[in-house]
């Protein structure tokens, strides 16, 4: 009796065993947002990419190909004229609302934040 009462506890604890890494592995998938300009990376797509043509996982495609900024900026307004009719070209909108958004985004983004 107890035998069997043993084996059906650790087959629950190896259910939940599984139920926790699918938690975690779930939990893993969440979207990460460039660092350079802030928009956030959904598809394969809107990843930049490196010297070896693999995807970045920080940079989008607007702001990082083949491992180097597409926009040589010395600091937020100077990347936002330079960058903002790339965005807006791929993301839509305009022109002036895109610079509008990221004026404000762009002070917690690591390329920008002085962190
Ligand atoms: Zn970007």
């Amino acid at each position: 009796m107890a035998d069997i009462k043993e084996r059906e506890e650790s087959k629950k604890f190896r259910a939940m065993g599984d139920r926790d890494y699918m938690r975690d592995f779930v939990g893993g998938r969440q979207v990460d947002d460039c660092e350079s300009c802030g928009f956030a990376l959904r598809r394969e797509p809107d990843h930049g990419t490196e010297e070896d043509g693999s995807l970045s996982g920080i940079y989008c495609s607007v702001c990082y190909q083949n491992g180097a900024f597409v926009h040589d900026a010395s600091d937020v307004n100077d990347f936002l004229t330079k960058a903002a009719p790339d965005i807006a070209k791929y993301r839509g909108g305009s022109v002036g609302k895109i610079k509008l958004t990221l004026k404000k985004d762009l002070k917690k983004v690591p390329r920008w934040s002085g962190a």
